[in-house]
């Protein structure tokens, strides 16, 4: 019983679809004009929901395969050890043949390439959000940053050699108290209020620096970012940036230690031409736009030939 009900409740639909694509319909110029306009503006609010709907989730898919090499590729691992071993043999060699008397230093600057904060980065993969100086000001007073593979070693060993260790981050003050604490739990030197250089007001590090270089030799700087070194590479395009490093070839290796950084930086924001407030979308058409692409010539043939 209750199937042949159902049976004539889906042949009455039927009929009464079939009146009304049958029934005739009259057109007039008026009602034509309405509904282009009604067609215009649904295609207007597609293309609103379509562009909204780029949100920052998938915007964060850019940010999981960066972040995921930080955290499960053993080759990262094994390019942290040699960035620290390669800098324990630069200091050495300092060490033994530079005769002067002015105190040695090393200027290292913290998020990402002392400590590793790819933690914060999957939090904003896993809950979709995007940075913030909210968020990011509880990760720091959370102290949970892991030490880069490497890091506290060489920096002790540094230390034990009479060399001063002075850390310019640009973590604001706010972030102090946890920045202390996680730098100390994880065992690096010389953490305190003289070394621990925060950013006070500039994200320019060339004023610390400077005051680092007054009583000290600056034997290495390290960094991910390239503003570790010199402001000169600061609100550069790529090609700009390129050409300074190409000029500094020299100094890499030898007084700049770069470690990688695939998940954030300077380098991202020269995608999208410093403008860090537009939108997901727009952050995703433009760092796919910048990309160097092979103009395959093959492309369309391959294509056609697979239709078949
Ligand atoms: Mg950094």
């Amino acid at each position: 019983m209750k199937k042949l009900k159902n049976l004539s409740i889906v042949l009455a639909f039927m009929m009464v679809f079939t009146v009304v694509l049958t029934s005739p319909i009259t057109v007039n110029a008026e009602v034509a004009t309405v509904s282009a306009e009604k067609i215009v503006k649904a295609e207007e609010i597609v293309n609103e929901v379509s562009k909204e709907e780029f949100t920052t989730k998938k915007l964060n898919e850019q940010l999981v395969m960066a972040t995921a090499w930080m955290q499960a590729s053993a080759e990262y691992r094994a390019i942290c050890y040699q960035t620290f071993n390669w800098s324990k043999m630069v200091l050495d060699n300092d060490l033994a043949k530079n005769t002067s008397k002015m105190p040695r230093a090393i200027i290292v600057d913290a998020d990402e390439t002392i400590i590793d904060n790819t933690a914060y980065q999957a939090h904003l993969i896993d809950r979709d959000y995007g940075y913030s100086s909210k968020t990011w000001a509880a990760w720091m007073q959370d102290a949970e940053a892991i030490a880069i593979p490497g890091a506290v070693e060489f920096l002790n060993y540094a230390a034990d050699k009479g060399v001063e260790v002075f850390y310019v981050t640009n973590r604001k003050m706010v972030g102090y108290e946890g920045t202390v604490k996680n730098l100390k739990d994880l065992g690096f030197p010389h953490v305190d209020k003289e070394h621990l250089m925060l950013r006070v007001d500039t994200s320019n590090k060339d004023v610390r620096r400077e005051a680092v270089k007054k009583d000290h030799r600056v034997v290495l700087y390290m960094g991910d970012n390239l503003n570790d070194f010199s402001s000169d590479f600061a609100k550069k395009s790529i090609e700009e940036r390129f050409t300074l490093t190409d000029n500094n070839k020299d100094k890499f290796g030898t007084q700049y230690i770069v470690l990688p950084n695939p998940t954030y930086g300077e380098w991202v924001g020269t995608m999208y031409n410093g403008n860090w407030g537009a939108s997901p979308q727009e952050k995703s058409d433009m760092a796919k736009n910048s990309l160097r692409k092979w103009n395959n010539p093959r492309e369309f043939v391959e294509q056609k030939s697979a239709e078949k």
